[in-house]
């Protein structure tokens, strides 16, 4: 929607900037296509019209509680609305029925207290401020109204906030739905709301993007009986990073669970056989162990209390924290060559003692642990051979092994959360909560950032489909014509994935199964049969890399997108300020980034192609009756008015709904340039 519409000397307007990405000015000159502008940073520029975007000059300062009230919707005014709104911690806004919600990086406590649930309760969405509370409660209303199962899917980008804002989603639903405690005994909603920190504590870990990282996917299902209250809940968790046990990157750390057992009281040490963390190979890869305002002591107590609520038994716990200990030690076992050719054994006393000691927590044979350290067991069909591994290869068994007892111990946890809060065989509907990571790029991406690329691709297409689908709702609802809009998704990119057969995970299956494969001929089979796909490109100069370009920059997949399409899909935006993780700071390129890659800049043109601009049609005459006075005179029909003025001033392709006009892109602007005619 660019200014090739009137863009008079004197107009505000925003223009591209190196430093804060949009500024704005006013229009000095206009010489063809060429716009000369005085931008408020004093500086003097000639940018092409198609460059230029009008600013509103009747915005609010303080911004305005929904993007789809800006006169004009574009990038710079999406841009500006945000940040106004931000600098006046108002963090969450609307796009639609999109929540947008940006980091404060500070505690708000007045935002989240028990009044302000109070407030949401049966409040109609869009009356009081964007909110977390508002989305849930809407989604509550719904399922309780219409009997149909809602979820509501959180995403955005490492430190943006989505498990925050899960937290208080689930806060709210249990706070609706939440029924007294029987005598004695936990309320499903007490132990849904305790099984964050359990999970936090086993797979969440600080990183560089942030210092309580999500490691896993998590969609939570709250089931809800006939009145509305919870009678069950279930977590489901996906994609746990396994490599982060044994492998770590400076200035990062190992999940929680490491250092709050290393810091546990004395007794606990003692039993668990355990010593400073620096002593652990698993956890000594960094500088990195305390972190501020973390207190790993109090944490470990805290964990094991959240753990009574849920269900979890102490002598469960004390299983549980006996293989955490036992994965450091196991961590902590070396080896030297042994006396076979390509053979290993424990490197020195030191290796033995953690060996021994990883096998009594455990609580294996010691020789039984050695073995499947230092040999590996090949089953053919007629025959079982072992074979020695030289030292190299027995670390490699001794890491895949603490990854597999690691990811193993997560997937009982959340087991053993799900047996013990119970299901509701007869639940009719339930809510839905999706926290899942967002896009993630790394210098070497592994098959971890594949899948989770992948599920975010997915994710996507759910949200395009969605977005385009309550477009046309609206439309349908005003009885207006929306049969020019052309849906683009990214259905080529899933394709290229996933079809079977031929797609990249199917050509992966068949490398596995044969013996010979290496990155190499995986690499060169690609490249072969996609090396005309649009969306496939392989790095000059590499041997086995390849590049998917995705919509941005399993496996147990299918069940989740299933689960979703069968539910009414509510959406929170997360968007992180800045990267230094500090309050107050609203860096604009970083915001626009998330903004277009989070699919909120794809939602807005999804509605610019349409008629993103819907005035009611008496803040239509308000607004713009100036332009032609006699239109109103006696007239009570609003309707025909606003026809009449629209006829009048000339316009092409608006629509008029029930009890809205329609406007296309731009054409506010072009109204409004008018009216400062007049
Ligand atoms: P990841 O993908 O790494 O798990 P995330 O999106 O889940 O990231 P959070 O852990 O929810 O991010 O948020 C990161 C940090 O930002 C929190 O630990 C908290 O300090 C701060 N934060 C996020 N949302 C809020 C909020 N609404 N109020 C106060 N602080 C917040
Ligand atoms: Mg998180």
């Amino acid at each position: 929607m660019a200014a090739s519409i009137s863009l008079p000397v004197g107009s505000l307007v925003w223009v591209e900037d190196p430093d804060v990405a949009w500024i704005d000015g006013e229009v000095l000159e206009v010489n063809g296509s060429d716009i000369k502008v005085l931008c408020t940073s004093g500086k003097t520029v000639v940018v092409k019209s198609s460059n230029v975007y009008a600013k509103d000059a009747e915005a609010p300062p303080s911004g305005v509680d929904d993007m789809t009230k800006l006169a004009y919707l574009h990038e710079p005014g999406v841009l500006h609305n945000l940040k106004a709104r931000y600098d006046i911690n108002e963090i969450y806004t609307y796009t639609g029925n999109i929540l947008i919600a940006v980091n404060p990086f500070r505690r708000l406590p007045h935002l989240y207290d028990t009044h302000m649930m109070a407030q949401y309760k049966g409040a109609a969405f869009g009356e009081l401020s964007p909110h977390p509370y508002a989305v849930a409660d809407a989604a509550y209303r719904l399922m309780i109204n219409d009997g149909v199962s809602q979820s509501i899917l959180v995403s955005g980008e490492s430190g943006a906030g989505k498990t925050e804002s899960t937290k208080q989603l689930m806060r709210y639903l249990a706070y609706m739905g939440g029924r007294a405690a029987a005598e004695g005994s936990r309320s499903v909603e007490q132990q849904v709301l305790e099984s964050n920190p359990v999970l936090e504590a086993f797979g969440n870990a600080k990183t560089v993007r942030n210092n309580n990282s999500s490691r896993f996917g998590k969609f939570v299902e709250i089931q809800f009986d006939q009145k509305g209250r919870i009678s069950g809940a279930a977590v489901r968790t996906y994609l746990l990073e396994r490599s982060r046990v044994c492998q770590l990157s400076d200035p990062e750390r190992n999940y929680h669970c490491f250092y709050m057992l290393c810091a546990a009281p004395l007794e606990d040490i003692q039993r668990f056989k355990l010593d400073n963390p620096r002593t652990f190979h698993y956890l000594n890869q960094t500088n990195c162990y305390e972190l501020d305002g973390l207190d790993d002591a109090k944490e470990y107590l805290a964990t094991r209390r959240a753990m009574d609520v849920v269900g979890i038994s102490s002598e469960e716990q004390d299983a549980i924290f006996r293989v955490v200990a036992a994965i450091l030690h196991l961590g902590n076992i070396e080896f030297a060559k042994g006396k076979e050719i390509d053979s290993s054994v424990p490197k020195d006393e030191k290796s033995w003692f953690h060996l021994r000691t990883a096998a009594e927590l455990f609580m294996c044979d010691v020789k039984s642990l050695e073995d499947s350290l230092c040999k590996r067991v090949i089953v053919t069909r007629d025959e079982t051979i072992t074979k020695w591994l030289d030292p190299e290869a027995a670390l490699t068994s001794r890491d895949a092994l603490a990854k597999i007892v690691y990811s193993r111990l997560f997937d009982w946890l959340v087991d053993k959360i799900n047996s013990s809060i119970g299901q509701d065989p007869n639940s009719k509907s339930l809510i839905g909560v999706l926290d899942i990571y967002g896009f993630e790029s790394f210098k070497t991406n592994s098959f971890e950032q594949f899948c989770i690329n992948l599920t975010n691709e997915k994710l996507q297409q759910h949200f395009n489909q969605h977005v385009f689908k309550m477009e046309q709702e609206e439309y349908t609802k005003e009885e207006i014509n929306w049969s020019y809009i052309e849906f683009i998704d990214n259905q080529d990119i899933l394709d290229l994935v996933e079809k079977k057969p031929g797609g990249i995970i199917a050509l992966l299956d068949e490398a596995c199964m044969f013996p010979r494969s290496t990155h190499e001929t995986f690499a060169q089979k690609l490249y072969q049969t996609f090396k005309n796909h649009k969306r496939f490109c392989k790095p000059k100069l590499a041997r086995s890399d390849f590049t998917i370009c995705h919509y941005a920059g399993d496996q147990q997949l299918q069940s989740l997108l299933e689960t979703l399409n069968a539910t009414e899909p509510h959406y929170i935006r997360c968007v992180k300020p800045n990267n230094l993780l500090k309050p107050s700071i609203f860096e604009n390129h970083n915001v626009l980034q998330q903004l277009r890659c989070g699919g909120v800049m794809e939602a807005i043109r999804i509605s610019m192609a349409g008629y993103p601009t819907r005035r009611p049609f008496y803040e239509f005459l308000d607004r713009f009756g100036i332009l032609s006075p006699e239109v109103l005179d006696g007239s009570t029909d609003e309707v025909a008015a606003c026809k009449r003025l629209l006829e009048k001033v000339g316009l092409q392709g608006y629509q008029i709904g029930k009890t809205k006009v329609f406007l296309r892109a731009g054409q506010m602007a072009e109204l409004d340039a008018r009216r400062t005619e007049v």
